[in-house]
């Protein structure tokens, strides 16, 4: 039998969530057994844009905070590591993310380090994965000791549920996580690529902030459901099964999980997952709004998906009007694609991870859209991306 924690929890008060995480925690075998003193424990949060805490788009930074202080008083040092999901329209808003997101202040006064991974290099983790030709994935998910995944409990208009399996694509860096939703179109080849980041990156605990979570048109422009759980496992797929049981749905109903199933990333039959914790059966989150795509004819119509992505599409360019030539981009291109003199880019070297972007203090790396169209159209969106 696969455990899943499930705990009441009914404010982000911080007392309260580290009794309840740590609570959870012993029910599988306490902390001891996942990390030691002088680890380095990364903390995956769901970072998908610049949002405020309490929009319930984002990990909540008091969630994070319980996490941290558990961690640090067990001598671990803790980062806090995502690149964020507005890169998808081309947009790259990590670092502000962070800043909104409430978790750089949050860092700072807990003492744990951000670890945005736009900025920190590339890992080429080589071939032999599902629809795309190599892997390329944020370095400190391979510096860390030991990996902490820390979901937020959303719908998702696209894929009708984001918990434990899908958080694991801002493992992507920049803007390359466009690239890889082309190579795999479909929620279920979308599905493959979750589970070959899952199968790649060795994540050890999942701890879903599901206090206040996200109902009808997820992410981000849903509206708040006080669903007052903490869902914890070592297994992504069995966490995600009962989180979607709980809010009315049931795995088959969520094409990007049939890959998890079917290369058996964990459980999925609720038959062998125990629930403990706070419930020892199912608790039901009553009249939990569901996208409205999930009921739609549009249900299968990812070729829309792809023609925005491809309307969208974002390239990094010098702008040499700005560039002082500290060739901090040269330096920082785990492609090696910008030329230190000219400062022209190699575009079939470039897998648009946007460290250059995030790193040029002199604003000189700018995103230009590929369409001509659609770069008129961002201007006039500019701004309005909170
Ligand atoms: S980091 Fe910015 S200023 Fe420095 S060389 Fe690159 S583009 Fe120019
Ligand atoms: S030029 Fe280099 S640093 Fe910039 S996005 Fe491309 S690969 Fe990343």
């Amino acid at each position: 039998m696969v455990k899943v924690v499930v705990k009441e929890c009914e404010s982000y008060d911080l007392e309260k969530v580290i009794e309840k995480i740590n609570s959870g925690i012993e029910l599988l075998g306490g902390w001891d057994i996942f990390v030691k003193p002088g680890m380095k424990v990364l903390l995956k949060v769901n970072l998908i844009g610049p949002k405020l805490p309490e929009s319930a788009a984002v990990t909540h930074c008091e969630f994070v905070r319980a996490l941290i202080r558990i961690l640090k008083q067990r001598g671990c040092t803790v980062w806090i590591g995502d690149s964020a999901g507005g890169a998808i329209a081309g947009i790259a808003p990590t670092t502000k993310s962070f800043e909104i997101s409430g978790l750089k202040k949050v860092a700072e006064e807990e003492k744990a380090e951000i670890k945005n991974f736009d900025k920190e290099g590339t890992v080429d983790t080589g071939t032999g994965h599902y629809a795309i030709d190599r892997l390329y994935l944020a370095k400190p998910l391979f510096d860390a000791d030991f990996i902490i995944n820390v979901p937020k409990l959303k719908t998702h208009s696209g894929c009708i549920y984001t918990g434990a399996v899908k958080n694991v694509f801002g493992c992507i860096q920049g803007l390359r996580k466009a690239e890889y939703h082309k190579a795999a179109p479909n929620p279920k080849e979308f599905g493959n690529v979750l589970v070959d980041i899952h199968q790649t990156v060795k994540i050890g605990l999942h701890i879903m902030d599901g206090i206040t979570a996200m109902e009808g048109e997820g992410p981000t422009a849903g509206s708040i459901y006080n669903a007052n759980k903490i869902l914890i496992s070592t297994d992504p797929l069995a966490l995600d099964t009962v989180a979607i049981n709980m809010i009315g749905l049931v795995i088959k109903d969520i094409p990007i999980l049939q890959a998890a199933i079917e290369r058996k990333l964990g459980e999925s039959n609720k038959d062998n997952i125990e629930i403990c914790g706070d419930y020892s059966s199912l608790p039901l989150l009553k009249n939990y709004k569901i996208p409205k795509r999930f009921n739609s004819k549009k249900k299968s119509n990812y070729n829309a998906v792809i023609k925005v992505i491809n309307f969208l599409k974002t390239k990094p360019k010098i702008n040499l009007k700005k560039c002082v030539k500290c060739n901090t981009c040269v330096e920082s291109c785990p492609m090696h694609a910008i030329d230190k003199t000219t400062k022209n880019i190699n575009y079939s070297k470039c897998i648009e991870c946007m460290c250059c972007h995030e790193l040029c203090s002199y604003k000189a790396v700018e995103l230009k859209r590929v369409n001509p169209i659609a770069g008129i159209m961002t201007k006039l969106y500019k701004g309005n991306y909170k």
